[in-house]
């Protein structure tokens, strides 16, 4: 089965979670930040490259969100 790296948790798309969309798992990155007021200046891992055969084996799927109804159910 192929990964998509938009399921998985390292990828930020932009313009919303991040300025430009990439991997941002540390060790895919070309330049990182550790504080978070420079967030912005990092840049993220060419995730189209990385994963370009869908076998990336640093994917992590992201935990799926309940849908409204099963959540309030739940609580
Ligand atoms: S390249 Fe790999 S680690 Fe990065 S977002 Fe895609 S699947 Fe995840």
């Amino acid at each position: 089965m192929k990964n998509h790296c938009e399921n998985c948790v390292h990828f930020r798309s932009a313009p919303y979670e991040a300025k430009t969309a990439g991997c941002y798992l540390p060790s895919n990155m070309p330049q990182k930040q550790k504080l978070a007021c420079l967030d912005e200046q990092q840049l993220p891992g060419d995730h189209e490259t990385i994963n370009l055969r869908g076998d990336c084996p640093d994917f992590s799927a992201r935990a799926v969100r309940l849908p409204w109804w099963k959540r309030l159910l739940a609580s």
